[in-house]
C-alpha cells in the first residue's frame, strides 16, 4: 500500500499529550497488521535536546543509533516497542544547518536561500524519510509546539503543501483543550474553534479533532465543534484525563479513531484489531493494588520528566510483578548521614539516578553507603553506577576521597575517569559515549540470570568510564565487574555479590523497558525489593 502520512498538530496550550495521541493510534495501528513509525518534529533551534538540561526539557531520551532525543521518542517506543533513530527526531536547527551546509557546498548556486522553499522543502524531505524506506504504511508525524507559534510556522507550511500533494495519503489531526469553567459549570468549546480557524487561515483543513478535555463532552456540544470546524461529526473526538496514559489506546479505540483514519486515508484492510497484549497489561496493571516503596535518588526531584523512562520502567516491572510502585523521589542535594535513615526507612528498593556534574552528588554517596551497610536491594544507573563505584572505593577499598574526574579532576584515585576518546573533545553538543553497544556478562553473574542471556545490548550516554586500573583492588574488595564491551573492555556492570542485589550499570536499561516487554534487570530488582519488603515489615 502507499504510505499514509498523519499529522499531529496541537492547539490552544501545550502539553495536551500529542505524544501519547501520537503513540496510541500507532498502537492500534500496529494491533491491525500496519507497519507504523512515529516521528518529532522540534521547532526549537537547539540541533537535538542533548544540550538541554532537564528543567528545560525533561529527559534526553537516547535512540539506538545514538542520538539524543525528544522524552516522547520514549514513548513511541513504549507504546510500540518498536525502536526510533535519528530520523524519528527533527529540530528546526537540524533544518536550518542542513539548509546552510547545502547553501555553502553551492547547491543552490544563484538562488537566494529563502524558509520558502528552500527550509520547508528540507522539511518536506525528512517528513518523507522513513516513508521512502517502504518500511512503513503509517508514518505518523507529530508537529512539536502550539498552533500559532512563530517557531512551528515552516513546519505547518510544510504539512500543507504535504498535505496538497499527498490527497488521501496524508491525514490532519488536531487535538486542542476544552477548559472546563467551574464558576459557569461548563465545558468551553470556544478556544478549539480558534485554534482550527487559525489552522484553516494556513490552509489546513484538519480531518481529526481530538478534544482534550477533564470532563465528559455532551454528543450535542461535540456536533457543535464539527459543524463550526468543518469536521465530520464521528471524527470530533474526546480524550477525556484517564489515570494512565495507557489507557489512551483503548480509550481512542472505543470511539473509532482507528477504524477513521484506515477510511479516510483509505488503506487497506489488514485485520481486526488484536489488543490482546494491551488489555493484558491494563489488567494486571488494575489488580496491582499493593504497593511497594522505590526511592529514586536523584537532583531534579521536583521535575518528574527528568527521570521519565526510568519511572515507567519501574511500573512496568511493577504491573508484571503484581505490585503498584510507590515512587519516592529523594533529593540527593538534601541528603545527610544524620537524615539517611529515616529517609530511606521501609523503601525496599533504592535507585540512584544518572546525572551530571557536582550537585547532589555527595548525597548519593550517602545514599549507597547507607543502602549498602543495610543490605538494601539498590540499583546504581550511569552515574548511578558511578557513584556506587566511588563509595565502594572510599568506603570498602579504602582509596579515600576516591572520586570521578568529572567531580574533582585532582582527586587521588579516579576510579572513573573521562574515556581515553573523550580528551580532545571540546565540542559539548552530541559528542558523548552514545546509542547501543553490545556488552558481555559473566556466566554467574546476578546480571546474566537476570538477562537470562550472556549477551546483550544497551544504549549508553557518557563521557566518564570505570577506570581499569583500579578494577583489581575493588574487586579484591568485593566489587565484582560482570559486564564487559566485547570490543574495547570497557566494564559496563557491577555488582556485589555479598548483598542481595547491588548492581550498577554504566548504561541506561530504562531505555528499552516497554509495556508489552518490562525491561529484565527492572523485574530482577523488583523481585528483590518484594522479597526484602517482608524482611522489613
Ligand atoms: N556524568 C556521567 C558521565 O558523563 C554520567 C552520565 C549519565 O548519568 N548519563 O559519564
Amino acid at each position: 500500500m502507499d504510505t499514509k502520512y498523519i499529522f499531529v498538530t496541537g492547539g490552544v496550550v501545550s502539553s495536551l499529550g500529542k505524544g501519547i495521541i501520537s503513540s496510541s493510534l500507532a498502537r492500534l495501528l500496529l494491533s491491525r497488521g500496519y507497519s507504523v513509525t512515529i516521528q518529532k518534529f522540534d521547532p526549537y533551534i537547539n540541533i537535538d535536546p542533548g544540550t538541554l538540561n532537564p528543567y528545560e526539557h525533561g529527559e534526553c531520551y537516547v535512540t539506538v543509533d545514538g542520538h539524543e532525543a525528544d522524552l516522547d521518542l520514549g514513548h513511541y517506543e513504549r507504546f510500540t516497542d518498536i525502536p526510533t533513530t535519528r530520523a524519528n527526531n527533527v529540530t528546526t536547527g537540524r533544518i536550518y544547518q542542513s539548509v546552510i551546509d547545502k547553501e555553502r557546498r553551492g547547491d543552490y548556486l544563484g538562488k537566494t536561500v529563502q524558509i520558502i522553499p528552500h527550509i520547508t522543502d528540507e522539511i518536506k524531505e525528512n517528513v518523507k524519510l522513513l516513508g521512502q524506506t517502504g518500511k512503513f504504511d503509517f508514518v505518523i508525524t507529530e508537529i512539536g509546539g502550539t498552533v500559532g507559534d512563530i517557531e512551528s510556522t515552516p513546519f505547518l507550511e510544510a504539512m500543507r503543501q504535504l498535505k496538497w500533494e499527498l490527497g488521501k495519503n496524508a491525514l490532519s489531526i488536531h487535538l486542542t483543550y476544552v477548559p472546563y469553567l467551574k464558576a459557569a459549570k461548563e465545558l468551553k468549546t470556544k478556544p478549539t474553534q480558534h485554534s482550527v480557524k487559525q489552522l484553516q487561515a494556513i490552509g489546513i483543513q484538519p480531518d481529526i479533532l481530538i478534544l482534550r478535555t477533564e470532563k465528559d463532552i455532551p454528543q450535542q456540544m461535540r456536533r457543535k465543534v464539527a459543524q463550526f470546524c468543518n469536521v465530520a461529526p464521528e471524527a470530533v473526538i474526546q480524550s477525556v484525563d484517564a489515570s494512565s496514559i495507557y489507557q489512551v489506546p483503548l480509550m481512542m479505540h472505543e470511539q473509532g479513531l482507528d477504524e477513521l483514519v484506515i477510511r479516510m486515508t483509505d488503506a487497506p484492510f489488514r485485520r481486526l484489531p488484536d489488543l490482546s497484549g494491551w488489555n493484558d497489561y491494563l489488567r494486571r496493571r488494575d489488580n496491582a493494588k499493593n504497593e511497594i516503596n522505590i526511592a529514586l535518588v536523584g537532583k531534579y526531584v521536583e521535575l518528574q520528566d527528568a527521570y521519565k523512562s526510568i519511572a515507567e520502567s519501574l511500573m512496568h516491572a511493577g504491573v508484571y510483578s503484581g505490585r503498584k510502585v510507590n515512587l519516592k523521589y529523594i533529593s540527593s542535594e538534601n541528603l545527610t548521614d544524620e537524615n539517611v535513615g529515616n529517609t530511606l526507612k521501609g523503601m525496599a528498593g533504592v535507585l540512584i539516578a544518572p546525572g551530571f556534574g557536582q550537585r547532589g552528588i555527595e548525597g548519593k554517596f550517602t545514599a549507597l553507603k547507607w543502602a549498602r551497610e543495610n543490605d538494601v536491594p539498590t540499583f546504581g544507573i550511569c552515574l548511578g553506577m558511578q557513584c556506587m563505584v566511588i563509595e565502594y572505593a572510599r568506603n570498602v577499598a579504602g582509596l579515600q576521597d576516591a572520586n570521578s574526574a568529572e567531580m574533582d579532576p585532582d582527586a587521588p584515585f579516579k576510579v572513573i575517569d573521562i574515556m581515553e576518546d573523550q580528551k580532545n573533545i571540546a565540542k559539548m553538543g552530541g559528542t558523548m559515549r552514545l546509542g547501543a553497544y553490545e556488552c558481555d556478562l559473566a556466566e554467574d553473574s546476578l546480571a546474566a540470570r537476570a538477562y537470562g542471556k550472556t549477551s546483550i545490548s544497551e544504549r549508553h550516554r557518557h563521557r566518564y568510564e570505570f577506570n581499569e586500573a583500579y578494577r583489581k583492588r575493588l574487586e579484591e574488595a568485593g566489587l565484582r565487574c560482570v559486564g564487559e564491551n566485547p570490543q574495547t573492555g570497557l566494564v559496563e556492570v557491577v555488582e556485589v555479590p555479598a548483598l542481595r542485589w547491588f548492581v550498577g550499570t554504566q548504561y541506561h536499561p530504562e531505555y528499552q523497558s516497554t509495556v508489552l516487554h518490562p525491561h529484565p534487570l527492572f523485574m530482577s530488582f523488583l523481585e528483590a525489593a518484594i522479597d526484602y519488603e517482608k524482611e522489613i515489615n
